[in-house]
């Protein structure tokens, strides 16, 4: 029997795969059932010929005890941790006021999505509670250094965010795991995990299997569609969050996917990446930040002053995100006087471009060559998130106006691509 004769707020007995499952329907998707159990747990179910659905009435689950999902260790299974950061994946909807709210324990999730232990052994751990928007330099730390700590038992980590700023948190890990011998896959989901049409279950079933891959980089893995299909597998240093609900939302950018990842455990490999064998030295965590670095996106009427706000406040970075291949007002209101104050008290100005594809180029308007001979270092195709985080990271290690330059230009974690190519645009 499938889901369609059952509604939500019946009483239901599910059996599948020899797990019997009680409680109300909260929600009834397409192919997934939302239980919430005696126990006060919900769990998402997904529903196929072989699930037995029975409906039932409230007083006979009253006699039961709760039904608890169980993990069991599996000796034949790699291990893989589940480290929950927040955001909408670990958010769960308040059935009587309809509002997205408090905390969804990463144990939680994986009772949402039993199917992950056909996978791998699943260790959980909950080590931040935030919306993305609210996190801070200090909490890109605290991620990398939990994360670090699972890769010496796990054989690869997942951690769930917000998406909001996501690709932010995906770069930071990228430099801050130096010599990454094991995947590090960070996931999400635009709907709460608790509902039926949510992405979240999905998205941790191939994030689970990406984790168990013999890759050895930090990725972001979520759906490739609007439909159930795959997911993508992308560079955590160039990718980006393009759409603000949809579930597709997270896209490469200036470059290829790495793969594509199927529920069913089928993984395409599309373009190169780092496997685990090309890693001749020891992992290590390094964290050191400068956090004073900030971000001006560049924009007609744009007070230059803001220039001298950052450089009076001390900073010791700026990303320009410029107009088109790099460039800033030079008219009526110029930002070059301000941008060459910030340069001569030592502050390093990096380009990147607000277009977000493509690259920056000083050598085709002469305003642009002017800011090059000032000092702008021009990013080549760097996202202005990586960029951002990159300056952070290369700043922590050194503030030698020209180790800075030679830092920021040299590929450290995938985050340049020297080709382009047409069909990457709008992947
Ligand atoms: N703004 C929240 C965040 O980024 C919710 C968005 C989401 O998780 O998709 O954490």
């Amino acid at each position: 029997m499938g889901g369609k004769s059952v509604r939500t707020g019946d009483f239901v007995v599910i059996e599948k795969n020899n797990n019997q499952w009680k409680g109300i329907i909260i929600q009834v998707g397409r192919n997934l059932i939302t239980l919430k159990l005696k126990s006060g747990y919900n769990i998402g179910i997904r529903v196929d010929n072989k699930t037995k659905i029975e409906k039932t009435i409230g007083e006979k689950i009253e006699k039961h005890k709760p039904v608890k999902f169980e993990l069991k260790f599996d000796k034949t299974k790699p291990l893989v941790s589940i480290l929950s950061a927040g955001g909408t994946i670990a958010s769960s909807i308040d059935y009587k006021t309809g509002a997205i709210s408090s905390s969804y324990p990463a144990e939680q999730l994986v009772n949402t999505v039993p199917e992950l232990v056909n996978f791998a052994n699943i260790k959980t751990e909950k080590i931040l509670e935030e919306m993305s928007e609210n996190l801070i330099p200090k909490d890109w730390k605290k991620i990398a250094n939990s994360v670090f700590k699972e890769l010496k038992e796990s054989e690869g980590v997942i951690i769930t965010h917000g998406t909001d700023t996501l690709s932010y948190t995906s770069s930071m890990l990228s430099f801050m795991l130096r010599n990454l011998n094991k995947p590090v896959v960070v996931t999400f989901a635009q709907k709460s995990s608790d509902r039926g049409s949510s992405d979240a279950s999905m998205n941790l079933i191939c994030s689970t299997i990406t984790a168990t891959k013999n890759l050895a980089e930090v990725v972001v893995v979520g759906h490739g569609t609007v439909s159930d299909d795959y997911c993508l597998i992308n560079r955590g240093t160039k990718v980006r969050k393009m759409h603000s609900s949809q579930r597709n939302t997270f896209r490469p950018i200036n470059t290829y996917p790495i793969g594509k990842v199927y529920p069913s455990e089928k993984v395409e490999f599309l373009s190169k990446y780092r496997k685990k064998e090309e890693v001749k030295e020891e992992p290590y965590l390094d964290d050191k930040i400068e956090e004073k670095v900030a971000i001006i996106k560049v924009y007609p009427g744009i007070n230059p002053e803001i220039v001298d706000f950052y450089v009076d406040k001390g900073y010791k970075g700026l990303i320009l995100e410029g107009t088109g291949l790099g460039h800033v007002n030079t008219g009526e209101i110029s930002m070059l006087p301000q941008i060459k104050r910030a340069i001569e008290q030592g502050v390093i100005v990096g380009m990147t471009t607000q277009t977000i594809y493509g690259r920056v180029n000083p050598y085709i308007y002469s305003p642009a060559r002017v800011l090059s001979n000032l000092g702008v270092i021009y990013l080549e195709d760097l996202l202005p998130e990586t960029a951002y985080t990159k300056l952070m990271w290369v700043l922590g290690h050194t503030q030698n106006k020209e180790e800075v330059k030679e830092m920021m230009l040299k590929d450290v974690a995938g985050e340049f691509n020297k080709r382009l190519q047409p069909n990457q645009f709008l992947y």
